[in-house]
């Protein structure tokens, strides 16, 4: 199941998108979402009567993390060296505010505190229950679903700090989308889900998960080893090499295969 959250002008709502989708996760005219009763990770997935076209709604985030965003530095062995670093013995891992978060087609806004703003394509994963000490094997237990996200990220601020709070935490530096999509495990796949970004249509990432240093079970393990994840929370895996700045009026899109695809464009913050 594709889970989305939308708003057709309205109070926001959870819907799932029903249709064809192609292998890239690109939706046809007809797709329609399929209103739930209430937010699926805590009322089950409830269809409704109601149904809306797809490109009727507008989609927000899939998923406002209630706690946390755990993303994890320097998961591909290209991006690291790329960034002049050595392979981590163990995931590198910091914390993205919750208030970072926005959805498909919302602006990224470039703080004036910043002379270069990069974008970094990920899949991330979205947490259903209460996680804490989770074993590798039991990892998918606990994963409600995948979908893809930006790690934006103020690379000056990020070498200024040391850490990287600022660098990774500003308003809008984690867009999230375009839905949630529940039918699927990376591990299945021997060649990896595709992670490409875009720039103004111009390929700059186009990496697998199949190089992922350490693995989505590893990484579950890893994280709840430390801390507890809750339902809603989202774990950022990593991007490939080819990061790079992005300007005020460009347009980021970030494309991982049986997913779908994800757009914002950068705005001024005036
Ligand atoms: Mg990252």
């Amino acid at each position: 199941m594709r889970i989305a959250r939308f708003t057709t002008g309205d109070e926001p709502r959870f819907g799932v998108v029903m249709g064809d989708v192609d292998d890239l996760g690109q939706p046809d005219d007809d797709t329609v979402v399929v209103e739930l009763a209430g937010d699926p990770l805590f009322a089950g997935v409830k269809p409704t009567q109601t149904e809306h076209r797809l490109a009727d709604v507008r989609l927000l985030a899939p998923v406002i993390p209630r706690s946390k965003v755990v993303a994890i530095g320097r998961n591909y062995a290209a991006h690291a060296a790329e960034m002049g670093h050595d392979l981590p013995e163990e995931p590198m891992m910091f914390l993205k505010p919750n208030t970072s978060v926005i959805g498909p087609g919302d602006p990224i806004i470039y703080p004036p505190q910043t002379q270069n703003l990069h974008f970094e394509g990920e899949l991330a994963v979205v947490i259903s229950d209460v996680a804490r000490h989770i074993a590798p094997e039991r990892a998918t237990d606990v994963i409600f679903g995948y979908t893809i996200a930006n790690d934006v990220t103020a690379r000056d601020l990020q070498k200024k700090d040391v850490q990287f709070t600022r660098a990774k935490g500003f308003d809008s530096f984690c867009p999230l989308g375009p839905w949630i999509e529940t039918d699927l495990d990376p591990q299945d796949f021997a060649d990896g889900l595709a992670v490409q970004t875009y720039l103004n249509g111009d390929l700059k990432q186009d990496g697998s998960t199949k190089d992922l240093i350490f693995d989505i079970p590893t990484l579950v393990a890893h994280i709840t080893s430390v801390m507890t994840l809750l339902p809603g929370d989202v774990i950022l895996t990593g991007t490939p090499d080819g990061v790079g700045p992005m300007e005020v009026g460009d347009e980021v899109e970030i494309a991982i295969a049986r997913i779908g695809s994800l757009a914002n464009r950068v705005a001024s913050r005036d």
